[in-house]
């Protein structure tokens, strides 16, 4: 707000865009990545903003539209992609446990 304020002030009250965005120019990608989606800052919030649902909007923008998902998330999707699991062990090997002394 305050550097909307600026804005504002230094255009006579108009507002002229400064090309800055929430992704990258306030929030790093290292941050939107560290939330653990545990919801406590959609309860604490005393305006009912929801920043969780809009840390997913920026996460599925990364993913989709930069295709900048961090690797070890990457390495995770092609594995359920391949294996239908997280982990990079083929399907047919699930049981092998059971049979292991
Ligand atoms: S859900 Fe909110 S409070 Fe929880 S880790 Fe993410 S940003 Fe932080």
């Amino acid at each position: 707000m305050e550097e909307v304020g600026k804005i504002l002030d230094t255009n006579k009250g108009e507002f002229k865009d400064d090309g800055k965005q929430l992704l990258d120019d306030y929030i790093s990608s290292e941050e939107l990545w560290a939330c653990t989606s545990c919801n406590a800052c959609v309860e604490a919030c005393p305006v009912s903003i929801d920043p969780l649902s809009i840390i997913m909007d920026m996460r599925q923008y990364l993913v989709m539209e930069q295709s900048a998902a961090p690797s070890d998330l990457n390495n995770m999707m092609g594995n359920i992609e391949n294996n239908g699991a997280p982990w990079p062990f083929n399907q047919m090997d699930r049981l092998n446990w059971s049979t292991e002394s």
